[in-house]
């Protein structure tokens, strides 16, 4: 059975201390839902290890992790690191780092094989630019960014991962994609996972929608057959916001 998920991601946001803070307020509002949601918070690499002691309830990840196993990297946090402080989920292929940090779908393969290899759970991000939306381009793109990121893995691989539909020009930006909209490309998004890996595959994959998601919006966007959850940026900031929407089920 697939997964009703609501993960945060925190990006670069909250200093060690206020990411605790955070964390506590989130697992202690988190501990009076019991809708069989799987919440989860994705940190800095910073707070990992000090907000995994506060959580019981919420699961913990990371927001990225390398692309190389180890050794002379300077800078890089691997995906051993990241499993070492107890987080089971990372984020892989956000938007951000695919445009700012130049992540192709080659670099995105290795990092998902690499939290694979690490027993940890990508969260695995794909989704259009505005222009390639209205140049009507989108089917298009999510598809190749699932074949060429994820479509040599095995069977048994690829239904470890979690994928998040995150259409870019709705992330931060206030702008949600339609109820109908968000429904139309998970629609997509799950025959693509069925022509490669079948139908039941497809059927258990969680595929999160991302972008502007909020307590108002949450529920309509959640009542969509194939949207089994969100990946939620700003209002993962806010305690209250963020488990309203966990309770938008
Ligand atoms: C995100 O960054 O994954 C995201 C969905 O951000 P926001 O909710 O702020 O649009």
């Amino acid at each position: 059975m697939r997964k009703k998920i609501v993960a945060g991601n925190w990006k670069m946001n909250t200093t060690l201390q206020d990411g605790i803070k955070l964390a506590q307020d989130v697992e202690a509002l988190a501990a009076q839902v019991n809708n069989g949601a799987v919440v989860i918070v994705n940190t800095p690499f910073t707070h990992l290890t000090e907000v995994k002691k506060v959580l019981k309830k919420v699961a913990l990840g990371a927001e990225n992790c390398a692309d190389q196993e180890s050794g002379a990297y300077t800078g890089e946090i691997s995906a051993a690191m990241v499993a070492s402080t107890g987080a089971q989920y990372v984020i892989i292929g956000h938007s951000e780092r695919r445009a700012y940090y130049h992540e192709t779908d080659a670099i995105l393969n290795k990092k998902t094989k690499l939290a694979l290899a690490n027993n940890l759970t990508p969260i695995f991000c794909i989704g259009e630019v505005l222009a390639e939306r209205e140049a009507n381009k989108h089917f298009e793109v999510v598809n190749a960014q699932l074949a060429n990121g994820l479509f040599d893995l095995s069977e048994a691989d690829f239904s470890k991962i979690v994928i998040a539909y995150e259409p870019v020009w709705a992330i931060g930006t206030g702008k949600t994609a339609t109820s109908a909209q968000a429904q139309e490309i998970h629609k997509v998004i799950r025959e693509t996972i069925a022509s490669k890996y079948g139908k039941a595959v497809a059927e258990n994959t969680s595929i999160l929608y991302g972008g502007s998601c909020n307590d108002k919006n949450a529920a309509e966007l959640f009542a969509n057959p194939d949207v089994d959850g969100g990946l939620i940026g700003g209002a993962a900031l806010k305690p209250e916001s963020f488990i309203a929407i966990v309770k938008s089920f």
